[in-house]
């Protein structure tokens, strides 16, 4: 089991519970991907045991030639909700962090093509490194927050939440609409456009606003 960070050194024990991740909820993004945004969300599970912590590493599975990184921004539940509608949905939030959807772009073009599940190219261990968590009293509009992922300290993916496709009232809304959401679920927003491939000894640094931010590199 592992446990959130928490920025300012906030004493709380969280144990991080599942990974709701969401797909094309930027337009840009699903252009690049040479796809669509969808009217409802497009939703995939990633496993707790693919997370790891700022200044830890990512590591190359041996059955994959090609990661690509996704800088998403994640909301941590605070509170148990089922079928909770947007108007109620921030109350059930406890916090933001910045993450990273580390996909195993060969094993998922694959996937696609035969419609197979995501859940090898997604579920790799070290495959979603999350920053410290931000509480959300700090944070007053989710929805317009700066996501920027720099690789080697150039810029690769920058964008704002304001560009998502659904307000995260809405995602949270939808989520809870078919499964539980409890203390400690994350759920990781979807990336904009910009994804990209790394490799062995990039280091990435990604940032929410000026709020959080994450460093990790590959190995
Ligand atoms: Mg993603």
């Amino acid at each position: 089991m592992k446990f959130y960070r928490f920025k300012d050194g906030i004493d709380k024990e969280i144990a991080i519970g599942k990974l709701v991740c969401l797909a094309r909820t930027y337009r840009k993004h699903a252009e690049e991907m040479k796809t669509f945004t969808t009217k409802e969300p497009l939703i995939f599970l990633k496993p707790a045991s693919s997370v790891i912590f700022n200044n830890q590493s990512i590591i190359i599975p041996n059955l994959s030639k090609c990661l690509h990184h996704e800088v998403e921004l994640g909301v941590v539940i605070g509170k148990k909700c089922k079928n909770i509608s947007r108007e109620k949905a921030l109350n059930y939030v406890l916090g933001y962090c910045i993450t990273l959807d580390i996909t195993a772009r060969d094993i998922q073009s694959e996937a696609k093509k035969k419609g197979w599940p995501w859940s090898i190219a997604k579920g790799f261990d070290t495959f979603a490194p999350i920053s410290d968590v931000v509480i959300k009293k700090e944070i007053s509009d989710p929805n317009n927050l700066d996501i920027i992922l720099k690789v080697n300290n150039k810029v690769r993916q920058k964008s704002n939440s304001k560009f998502m496709v659904y307000s995260i009232e809405r995602i949270i809304e939808f989520i809870s609409n078919i499964m539980t959401l409890e203390p400690g679920d994350l759920i990781m927003t979807g990336t904009p456009e910009g994804v990209n491939e790394i490799k062995k000894g990039d280091v990435l640094k990604a940032n929410l606003g000026k709020i959080c931010s994450l460093k990790v590199d590959v190995r």
